[in-house]
């Protein structure tokens, strides 16, 4: 087993650290939350004083973070100074593609192998190690990184370049916002039309409007699976989290010139609903909204 520096022990690096540790590995976390750190050393890491400390004879390097900033910050300031030219870095944030593709650049002209490889899954998935990871990096990156990954989630799979993790990550949340606010129409549509929204589901699950907003997580209460709805939309993927999410697919479409459309539309709508406060609440309880609540 390997000696692993872990940075970022919020909602996801922390359950994803505490999967290593469990797998055997010898995980030197650290945050900037003290409580963060407490709570690591109790699922079995050592808690480093800082990020240098954690980068002593790092075998990989783990960073889970809001944000580009963060990520850019984080790496520039230590990893590329501290870290052991031999580690392999591995950054699991979502972040904007741009920055990936900068940070990567840097690590190749410092001798780093490096990837990106955001994930997908919630909270639930990094405390369970079932997250899903998609990875962008050269082909001799990835087979380095993928251990490591493989004792977090349940999956793991090479996009492309670096930066194609990112891109893979974006692009699916954007047809995820789409697809629900679709799906979320349809049923109120469907309502209002006298059509019991539960025939609907049975209809529209087995028919071509079928998605998995629709058929893993119907947004009305009593309909489909059991799903957050049935919760009072709380837990499952946060509003404030999707509209980080395309927000990112917004930007890079602008600089890739890609005409989106459906996506621009999406992030509209999950603006207001995150500016009426209700950041949040899962994702899908923007029916309320359409709704007209
Ligand atoms: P979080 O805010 O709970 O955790 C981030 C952690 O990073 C915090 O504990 C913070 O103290 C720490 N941190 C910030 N700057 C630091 C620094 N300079 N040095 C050390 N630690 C620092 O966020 P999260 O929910 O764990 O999300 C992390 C990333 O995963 C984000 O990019 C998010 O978009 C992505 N993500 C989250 C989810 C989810 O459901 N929460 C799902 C998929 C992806």
């Amino acid at each position: 087993m390997a000696r692993v520096a872990f940075i970022g022990l919020g909602n996801m690096g922390g359950g994803m650290a505490a999967n290593l540790a469990k797998k055997g590995h010898d995980v030197r976390a650290f945050d900037l939350s003290a409580d963060a750190l407490a709570r690591a050393r109790e699922a079995g890491c050592l808690p480093a004083a800082s990020v240098e400390e954690a980068l002593d004879g790092a075998e990989a390097v783990i960073t889970m973070l809001p944000a580009g900033k963060h990520v850019e910050g984080v790496y520039s300031d230590a990893i590329f100074t501290a870290a052991p030219q031999s580690a392999i870095l591995i950054d699991c944030s979502t972040i904007d593609v741009a920055t990936a593709k900068r940070v990567a650049e840097t690590a190749a002209a410092k001798g780093y192998a490096a990837v990106d490889a955001p994930v997908s899954g919630g909270i639930a998935a990094a405390n369970g190690g079932t997250l899903t990871f998609m990875v962008g990096g050269s082909d001799a990156a990835f087979e380095r990184a993928q251990p490591f990954l493989v004792d977090m989630g349940k999956a793991v799979i090479h996009a492309g370049a670096s930066g194609t993790g990112q891109v893979a990550k974006i692009a699916n949340n954007m047809l995820l916002g789409i697809t629900m606010v679709g799906t979320c129409e349809a049923f109120l549509l469907a309502r209002k039309l006298g059509l019991d929204p539960q025939k609907f589901f049975d209809i529209a699950s087995v028919s071509s409007g079928q998605s998995w907003s629709m058929t893993s997580y119907a947004p009305l209460p009593g309909v489909g699976p059991t799903t957050p709805a049935d919760n009072d939309y709380q837990g499952g993927f946060a509003t404030a989290l999707m509209l980080k999410d395309l927000r990112l697919a917004m930007e890079a479409a602008g600089t890739a010139h890609a005409d989106t459309p459906m996506g621009a539309k999406a992030a509209e709508l999950y603006e207001k609903f995150n500016a009426a406060g209700q950041g949040g609440l899962d994702f899908s309880a923007i029916l309320r909204m359409l709704d007209g609540d």
